[in-house]
């Protein structure tokens, strides 16, 4: 049995911290969530949905039934056992089916802000979500960008992760600044206390810090890389699972989406390009040093090189030279699109920007040459190899 206490809330030095006493396997932990301090009358005590969903995955990967000494959402209790603990694991077949015993059941509507949110990373994700957002009024009109520390800088936190969640802040408030936006940042041991792989647990980590803001998100905009027709349960790709997850933590306060199912990455791309406030600010690259350098993005990294490719096809790279080493891309692109053709497992989102290739290519021809020089050029490189052994 996983025991969740009471939350309690404790404000020093302009940091609120929120956290809660756990106790599994005879061991008692602690799991914090620290914002700035003027947020502190957004939060939730009340109930405890953040800390039953952010320890939800411990639940799953040690079979142990998760018991709340506090009220939780009638909503959220209903879809965990309802839809969500199902749908886990059925994607992960190590997962065991756990209960959920929260003291009592509250169908309150917590939320006074009346307004939505969107975490952002300054990816091509995020930027889109909050550019398509533009027309909405209030309760859909994104007023905050959250910012949190729960993985995607180190999968198992802990200080290097903490100092990348630094240096990518810097970034991100400059954008937010441009538009004129706050941005609220959370940091948590939430990572330390899982130690799992973020790629497999991300989404839960997320939602479970926005859910202790219901007081203030009406709507809360949940930024996936995949579209509409990506949906499935696929283990290896478990953002695919995102459009049935995200909205199925909703409570009576907050409720959940996943926003931009409508575009193609392409597509994400070709919007954010149409806004000057992203020429400075685009940030894609996974690399994980980052003071070193001169520009927010590496240039050579999976992710950087397939950026700078489909806003090379855009006809929009130039835009974003100082936030990409341009010439550097334009001297291995030719390399760059022979290794993705030739790459054996393709990725959703490299079938996408190979079609698009061979949609913007003058012949198809060109495209197999590209690929063909990348193999010889492969075939070169190991017979060097061999030879200087
Ligand atoms: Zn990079």
């Amino acid at each position: 049995m996983l025991i969740i206490e009471k939350p309690v809330l404790n404000t020093r030095d302009g940091k609120t911290t929120v956290s809660v006493q756990f106790e599994m396997d005879k061991q008692k932990k602690e799991l914090w969530y620290s914002f700035p301090n003027e947020y502190e009358n957004f939060i939730v005590t009340e109930q405890s949905d953040a800390f039953v969903v952010g320890l939800l995955f411990l639940g799953l990967k040690t079979g142990n039934d998760i018991k709340i000494n506090t009220p939780i959402s009638s909503k959220l209790f209903y879809s965990l056992n309802h839809y969500i603990i199902d749908a886990l694991c059925l994607v992960n077949d190590q997962y065991k089916k756990i209960k959920i015993l929260p003291s009592s059941l509250s169908q309150t509507d917590f939320n006074f802000g009346n307004t939505a949110s969107t975490g952002l990373s300054c990816g091509i994700d995020s930027l889109a979500t909050y550019f398509d957002h533009n027309d909405e009024v209030d309760p859909y009109k994104i007023n905050y960008f959250t910012f949190f520390n729960v993985g995607s800088h180190g999968d198992h936190g802990g200080e290097n992760a903490r100092s990348i969640f630094h240096e990518r802040f810097s970034n991100v408030a400059a954008f937010a600044k441009k538009v004129n936006k706050e941005v609220i940042t959370v940091d948590s041991n939430l990572s330390e206390i899982l130690q799992m792989k973020f790629q497999e647990t991300y989404n839960l980590r997320t939602i479970s810090c926005a859910l202790l803001f219901q007081k203030l998100f009406k709507n809360y905009y949940y930024s996936s890389g995949t579209r509409f027709d990506h949906f499935g349960f696929n283990n290896a790709e478990i953002a695919d699972l995102d459009m049935l997850i995200i909205p199925n933590l909703s409570t009576e306060s907050t409720s959940f989406f996943v926003s931009a199912l409508k575009y193609s990455r392409i597509d994400r791309t070709e919007l954010i390009s149409q806004f000057s406030e992203t020429y400075d600010h685009l940030d894609v690259c996974t690399h994980p040093i980052r003071n070193e350098r001169e520009k927010i993005n590496c240039s050579e990294c999976y992710k950087c090189q397939r950026t700078m490719l489909t806003l090379d096809l855009l006809g929009k790279l130039d835009l974003y030279s100082s936030v990409f080493d341009v010439q550097k891309f334009r001297r291995n692109k030719k390399k760059y699109i022979g290794w993705l053709l030739s790459k054996k497992k393709k990725l959703t989102l490299d079938r996408e920007l190979i079609n698009y290739i061979k949609e913007t290519s003058e012949r198809d021809f060109q495209v197999e040459f590209f690929k063909l020089k990348y193999i010889l050029y492969r075939k070169k490189l190991n017979i060097i190899r061999f030879i200087s052994k």
